[in-house]
């Protein structure tokens, strides 16, 4: 028996590839519901992050000319994590399974059959999982592998060299309402929903157009976001420098005793002044630590609202349910 899929693709400034994207997508629907593996009331639902291109416009005009694809139209941008979450609440109930996949394609879409067998097969979350890095530049692949190690060591779980490319179940996709935190990272909760999951794997391409939304400072923020949203080491970490740092004062203070007790104290100019910096150092960067969970306390308390849908495209002239 053939489920309803949604694609969930988040749009930020996509004009340069969304034709070619919506062409790449609505044939992958066509084959796969020709194929019975989804049935034809399956969707792509592109969410326009506050673009400031003409992306919005392009995709009014594929909804009005392909019913299958819908439009969710963002109050502003709020970035990836939160266009990506508005998208798959709206698909939740309106689906069985929603795939969630970048607007340049660089996530190979044939890797959705392999996703979809897993799904039939009995998994709620199927990761599509990199292979290989082959064709990111050095630099890319550089920085996004130091990004999962340091996530690693940080203590925040991620699945290694899986981004947002993946399938969740209606089931999992009502477990991911439940997780009502402000600061997303979805790669982090995602794995803590449980249920059976799978593993695709898969070659990940070039951009074919337009520009990476995704700078080295944006992605900066994003690892800091991870780590912090997801794990309390760091703030660990501190505690065990202060408790060393109060160790080697005890052992300083012996020696500062049989110096004055041998009578040579005058000495030690610089390194009084090397520990003043040190110290004030490491008390700045323990307080900036503390402050970004403080941060994300205070943003918690408030429980803004993750996103706000303006506009809704969707098929008005439906006869079923
Ligand atoms: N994106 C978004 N809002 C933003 C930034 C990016 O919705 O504020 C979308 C973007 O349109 C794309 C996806 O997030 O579909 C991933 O961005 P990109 O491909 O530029 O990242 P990269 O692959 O370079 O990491
Ligand atoms: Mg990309």
């Amino acid at each position: 028996m053939a489920d309803t899929l949604y694609i969930v693709v988040p749009c930020y400034n996509e004009e340069a590839v969304l034709p070619e994207t919506s062409r790449r997508l609505g044939d992958k629907l066509s084959a796969l519901t020709a194929a019975g593996k989804i049935t034809p009331e399956s969707r792509v639902l592109f969410v326009n992050d506050g673009s400031k291109d003409k992306t919005w416009a392009l995709i009014q005009e594929l909804h009005e000319k392909d019913s299958r694809f819908l439009g969710a139209n963002l109050s502003r941008n709020r970035g990836h994590q939160n266009a990506l979450l508005a998208g798959l609440m709206t698909a939740k109930d309106r689906c069985d399974a929603a795939v969630s996949m970048d607007a340049d394609l660089q996530d190979d879409i044939d890797a959705v059959d392999g996703m979809l067998e897993r799904y039939a097969e009995g998994c709620d979350i199927v990761y599509g999982v990199r292979s290989s890095r082959k064709k990111d530049t050095f630099f890319k692949r550089f920085t996004a592998e130091a990004f999962y190690r340091m996530m690693d060591c940080m203590g925040a779980e991620t699945v290694f060299n899986h981004a947002d490319y993946r399938l969740m179940s209606r089931r999992a996709l009502e477990g991911l309402a439940e997780f009502r935190e402000v600061n997303l990272f979805l790669r982090g909760i995602v794995p803590m929903i449980g249920y059976n999951t799978g593993v695709v794997e898969y070659e990940r391409g070039e951009r074919f157009a337009g520009e990476s939304k995704y700078p080295l400072k944006k992605m900066l923020a994003f690892a800091l976001e991870g780590i912090t949203s997801l794990s309390t080491r760091p703030i660990r970490m501190v505690t065990g420098l202060g408790f060393l740092i109060f160790l080697i004062s005890i052992l300083m203070l012996i020696y500062s005793i049989y110096r004055w007790a041998t009578g040579a104290t005058i000495i030690g100019w610089a390194s009084v002044i090397c520990s003043v910096w040190a110290i004030g150092g490491l008390i700045l960067l323990s307080l900036g630590v503390i402050g970004e969970y403080v941060g994300k306390i205070y943003l918690e308390t408030k429980a803004r609202p993750r996103f706000l849908i303006q506009e809704l495209l969707e098929d008005t002239d439906e006869t079923d349910s």
